[in-house]
């Protein structure tokens, strides 16, 4: 009996090495990794630079604390910026942290300005923003929030999409929008670039923060940096967390000054956050984002494995409905169960991961070769011959 508690249906492998796109069990099984640990190990496993720095970092200072300047926390903030809409970053660990802290900003923002009694923020159907109690509350999921009630006040959903609901939703305690560029968890949904500037003319018009939640979606996943640079519209506030770190935890809260400008010191704070070693690993994640061509490398790789999916889908259609996908991170809706396509999947030794609305996300790590698009298409094939009738 496993003394961890059981909060999630774990498949019963373990892994103790990876390598690029390939995690190895103690037994020497070879799998492909095409999760990413969620969105999580965009450079892959065991990255030279990544390696690299973690040692090299681990061998001078661990952590201090923000009572102090933290050098590379100062470049990592610096660097976001000047690829961003952003003029200030805070840190902290986790996806969900992040929007807590976007979820506070746009409060203290309304408060700052001399407007406290707007506080709500309009949210979507299908959103995911984590598992604290103010990230539930703002999510669309019932299992999330059921048995863990009251949940916190404040927040209002909408159809995603929609933009005359949202606009038909905002009242004099109206703070802020927030919403996900691309959802992932509720099963791979992109906003059109429509939507989200008819958000952003909606939060302008009425003095509202727009909050883009790109925990998912950031970090290179979509082929831009961040997924909300396709629709040529920015934020007044972003989180980031999963890719940012290639798999060491941070978080991070993005915004203009004047949306952070209630953010003075005392307001929020966070001892782990951007500490030497998780502001490292982020620091050498950008180095490689950055390169020259990596990111138009991610959206031609998406392209490619959308139309070979897509091809396995036309060939199964009592098995895979349709295609949905932004860059390298790609969903397919099942007719079959989800699960058993994961776990078809997971017998020709590619690792899935599924979402809701009956899909299967391939969310493969950044750096992948035609050759590993190759071994997950053929994959693809066999698992949806094992599943077709
Ligand atoms: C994963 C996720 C979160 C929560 O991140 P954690 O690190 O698990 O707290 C929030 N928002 C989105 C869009 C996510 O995909």
């Amino acid at each position: 009996m496993s003394s961890v508690m059981p909060t999630y249906g774990r498949v019963d492998i373990a892994f103790t090495e990876g390598d690029g796109p390939y995690l190895f069990t103690l037994e020497g099984e070879r799998y492909l990794d095409f999760t990413s640990g969620i969105a999580v190990t965009g450079l892959g496993h065991n990255h030279p630079h990544l390696v690299e720095t973690l040692r090299s970092q681990a061998g001078a200072l661990w952590h201090t604390s923000n009572l102090y300047l933290i050098p590379e926390q100062e470049r990592l903030a610096q660097r976001l910026c000047d690829e961003s809409f952003a003029d200030l970053v805070f840190f902290c660990n986790s996806g969900a942290e992040a929007m807590e802290g976007a979820i506070k900003a746009a409060r203290k923002y309304q408060s700052h300005v001399g407007k406290p009694e707007r506080y709500r923020i309009i949210v979507f159907s299908g959103a995911f923003h984590g598992r604290t109690l103010a990230t539930i509350s703002a999510s669309d999921s019932e299992k999330g929030q059921e048995g863990f009630g009251p949940m916190t006040e404040g927040f209002d959903r909408v159809a995603f999409g929609d933009a005359d609901e949202v606009r038909a939703a905002v009242t004099d305690e109206t703070a802020a929008i927030l919403v996900e560029p691309v959802q992932g968890e509720s099963g791979i949904f992109s906003a059109t670039d429509d939507f989200l500037a008819q958000l952003r003319d909606i939060a302008d018009e009425f003095g509202l923060l727009l909050l883009f939640d790109e925990v998912q979606c950031g970090v290179g996943r979509t082929g831009k940096l961040f997924a909300h640079h396709w629709a040529g519209i920015t934020p007044d506030v972003m989180s980031l967390a999963k890719g940012l770190g290639g798999g060491f935890p941070i978080g991070a809260v993005m915004a203009t000054k004047d949306a952070a400008a209630g953010m003075t010191p005392g307001t929020h704070g966070c001892t782990f956050g951007g500490n030497p070693l998780a502001a490292s690993c982020a620091n050498a994640v950008l180095d490689v984002l950055l390169g020259k061509g990596f990111l138009e490398r991610v959206s031609m790789l998406g392209d490619r494995l959308r139309s070979e999916v897509e091809s396995v889908s036309d060939h199964f259609p009592d098995v895979l409905e349709s295609v949905r996908s932004k860059g390298l991170m790609l969903g397919m809706k099942c007719v079959c169960n989800n699960i058993a396509l994961v776990d078809a999947m997971r017998t020709h030794k590619v690792l899935t991961v599924p979402a809701g609305d009956n899909v299967v996300r391939f969310l493969p790590p950044l750096t992948i070769q035609d050759e590993h698009i190759d071994q997950a298409i053929s994959a693809l094939h066999n698992a949806c011959h094992d599943l077709s009738l």
